[in-house]
């Protein structure tokens, strides 16, 4: 690793697409120059994905750095890219809210009684 420290200096990046391409719509990575790696990314297409998105007229753009190393990649790359991205954000917050809301709805239809049908005659 040219006796580079681990993790030292590499930025971990967060590229998000307008659109999703086939399911992806977001990709984490990790890079020691992030501005080296946009310019190799848009000159030779590194990325599968990007290159894919590219061709298929789906732009994209980095939208959250972070400073760290494997080991943050590791960690963001185990939690929600919409919880992660902010183009993503306010839709995601939407969905945890509407099923936060939905959850308590179906407590709330739990708890009350259920109503007696008494039949007549
Ligand atoms: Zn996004």
């Amino acid at each position: 690793m040219g006796g580079k420290r681990r993790g030292a200096g590499t930025t971990v990046y967060l590229v998000h697409l307008d659109e999703p391409y086939r399911h992806a719509q977001h990709l984490l990575g990790l890079c020691g120059n992030l501005e080296k790696w946009l310019a190799r990314q848009r000159r030779a297409k590194v990325s599968p994905l990007l290159r894919a998105a590219s061709r298929s007229g789906i732009a994209w753009e980095v939208v959250r750095t972070w400073a760290g190393g494997p080991d943050l990649l590791r960690r963001l790359q185990a939690q929600s890219r919409g919880r992660l991205c902010p183009r993503c954000h306010a839709a995601y917050l939407q969905r945890q809210y509407a099923a936060r809301r939905e959850r308590a709805r179906r407590k709330r239809a739990r708890r009350e009684p259920q109503p007696h049908r008494r039949e007549v005659g």
